[in-house]
Formats: structure tokens, C-alpha cells, sequence
């Protein structure tokens, strides 16, 4: 008779020991998959971001024949924390009928009391007023997507939710040297940086855009220099900016903060950090949108 709490002993009966070690191993496999979930279940429980706050649409101004300037208003603006440059915002569109239905916070998103999911997208708050409670917003009219669409169609009165803000750039006071770039989708970005960067610094900035006409005059800052690339006719999106980074001079503690489309941000990377051996903490490089693929979700 073998003791079954004698593992040493049931390993030596011919047999047993193969059985007795299957379990273990089955034991052992449920415990690392417990580990598993529970670490993945840490993860896609996310932070809940601030509350959506209701606004309207006080002005409507082009700032070229492809980017629309926005000002929203509205008493819920009241504690609205604009947060460091080139931080983000929430915006959550009306759906049919164009009255705002604000969602709740499902764990890891945003949902309608049915489970569907809201029209939400990305945007740089600009500027925030808090005197007369306005915050500028700058979409691109690319043409494609529904927040294009409703910045098309925009009127005084119309409504929609912000939440915000999200993480921005915390500026280095000491470094003198800054390399920005990005695509029209970064121009809001790049202009409240060129407001908050030290006077000092050299600044380099790359600009890609589809049309020349979508060239901005930036904000003034006394070590900035300029240039505008425009994207060449059936070429990927991002192909002038990647090629404009790679051929930059960048000084020994230069910082790089760059954003545009996704997959040319991660070219931007790749560069940066795998052929020039830029350190990982001296560059943000943002995707703020993806080529042919739509925001499905709450946010992108
Ligand atoms: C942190 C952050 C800040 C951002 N700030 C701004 C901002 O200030 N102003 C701004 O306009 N955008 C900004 N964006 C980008 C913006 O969120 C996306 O462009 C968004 O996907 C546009 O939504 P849509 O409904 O128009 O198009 P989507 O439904 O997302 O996409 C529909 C189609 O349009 C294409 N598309 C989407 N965006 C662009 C684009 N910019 N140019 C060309 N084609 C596009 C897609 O590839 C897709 O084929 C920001 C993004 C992030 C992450």
C-alpha cells in the first residue's frame, strides 16, 4: 500500500510518478494562467478619465482652406485644467438626434447605456480662456472621418462633450535644443509648444502637409526655424516627414517631440532610437492617427 501524501514515494511506483507529475505540472500550468489574467485584468482596468463637461460651439474660424479653428464655451468649462502643451481632450461627437447622450465609464471605456460605444476622437485644447470659459480647439479637414465631417458642418450652438485633459509634454527648462515634428494633425501641438519653449532654446521645426495652403504662420519664438515639406502626390502619408527627421542635425542633448500618422511615427522611432541611438527619455513620438483606419473606439 503506497501513501498517496508520499509524493517521493508515489514517483517511484511505475505509473503513479508519471501521474503525480502530470498533476503537478496541470497545477502549475493553472496557477501561471491564474498569474496571467490577473495581471492582464490590472492592466485593461484603466484609470477613469475626467468627466465629460458639455459645451457649444461659440465661433467657427478657417485658419486655412484644410484646418478649422473651433471655440467651445460653456458653464462646465468652470475647473477645466488645461494641463502641460500638446496635452489632449476627449471629444465626444452628438450621434443622431444631435443632442449629447454622455456615456459612462465601463472599466476600460466609455459606453451607452445599450453597450454601444460613443463617437469619440483626440484633440489638442490650444488655448483655455477660463475668463469668458473658452477653449480652442484646430481640427484637420481630411475629409474622411466624422469628427472632418462635423468640423465641416460645425455651427454656433451645436453641442458637444470634452473631457480632458491628457498627458502633455513636460518641457526640460534646461535643454537648448528642440527638434519638433509632425503633420497638420500635430500643428495645434507644435504651436503650443513653440508658446512654452525656453527663449533660448533652437528650435528646429518639421512641418508635413498635403497642400501648401495648409501652412500656418506659427507662433514667434526667437530660436525657431521652419520648414514645411509637402507630401508628394501618391506617397504614404508621413514619407516627407520621416525623411525630413532623418536628414536632421540634432545637437548632442537635442530633445525630439514628434506626432502624425501612426505607422510614419513609428519610422520616426525606429530612427531615432535604433540608427541615430537617441536615448528613449529625450523623445516623445506620438501617433495621432492611422492611415486608412478609422477611430472605431472610444478614443485613438
Ligand atoms: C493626442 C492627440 C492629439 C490630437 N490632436 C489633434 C488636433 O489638434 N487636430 C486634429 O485635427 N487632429 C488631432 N489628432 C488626430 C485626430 O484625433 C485623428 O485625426 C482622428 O482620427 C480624426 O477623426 P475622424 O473622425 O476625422 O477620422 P477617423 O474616423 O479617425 O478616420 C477616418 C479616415 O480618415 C483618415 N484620417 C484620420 N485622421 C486623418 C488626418 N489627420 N489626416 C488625413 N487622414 C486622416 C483615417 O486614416 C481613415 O481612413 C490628435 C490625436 C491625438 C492622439
Amino acid at each position: 500500500m503506497v501513501a498517496a501524501t508520499n509524493c517521493a514515494r508515489v514517483d517511484d511506483v511505475p505509473g503513479w510518478g508519471c501521474q503525480a507529475r502530470r498533476e503537478r505540472a496541470c497545477r502549475e500550468r493553472a496557477r501561471r494562467v491564474r498569474n496571467r489574467c490577473a495581471v492582464v485584468s490590472a492592466i485593461r482596468a484603466r484609470r477613469e478619465p475626467p468627466p465629460f463637461r458639455i459645451v457649444e460651439v461659440a465661433r467657427i474660424e478657417p485658419r486655412n482652406p484644410h484646418m478649422v479653428r473651433i471655440t467651445l464655451t460653456g458653464p462646465m468649462l468652470h475647473g477645466f485644467d488645461p494641463g502641460l502643451p500638446a496635452a489632449s481632450v476627449r471629444v465626444l461627437l452628438p450621434g443622431e438626434p444631435t443632442e449629447v447622450v454622455l456615456p459612462t465609464w465601463a472599466g476600460n471605456e466609455f459606453l451607452f447605456a445599450d453597450g454601444s460605444r460613443p463617437t469619440i476622437r483626440t484633440l489638442t485644447p490650444l488655448r483655455f480662456k477660463p475668463g469668458p470659459l473658452e477653449l480652442d480647439v484646430e481640427v484637420v479637414r481630411h475629409g474622411n472621418g466624422i469628427l472632418s465631417a462635423w468640423a465641416d458642418t460645425a455651427r454656433a450652438g451645436d453641442r458637444v462633450a470634452v473631457s480632458g485633459t491628457g498627458r502633455g509634454y513636460e518641457i526640460d527648462p534646461a535643454v537648448r535644443s528642440f527638434l519638433l515634428a509632425g503633420d497638420e494633425s500635430a500643428l495645434p501641438a507644435i504651436c503650443m509648444l513653440l508658446r512654452s519653449l525656453p527663449p533660448e532654446a533652437e528650435v528646429q521645426v518639421l512641418i508635413e502637409v498635403r497642400h501648401l495652403d495648409a501652412r500656418l504662420e506659427l507662433p514667434a519664438h526667437p530660436g525657431a526655424t521652419s520648414q514645411w515639406y509637402q507630401l508628394e502626390a501618391g506617397s504614404t502619408p508621413g514619407d516627407s516627414l520621416v525623411a525630413a527627421v532623418t536628414s536632421a542635425q540634432l545637437a548632442p542633448d537635442a530633445r525630439v517631440w514628434a506626432a502624425g500618422e501612426a505607422a510614419a511615427v513609428q519610422r520616426i522611432r525606429h530612427h531615432l532610437f535604433d540608427e541615430r541611438g537617441l536615448s528613449r527619455s529625450h523623445a516623445v513620438v506620438r501617433g495621432y492617427w492611422k492611415h486608412g483606419r478609422g477611430s472605431a473606439s472610444e478614443t485613438n
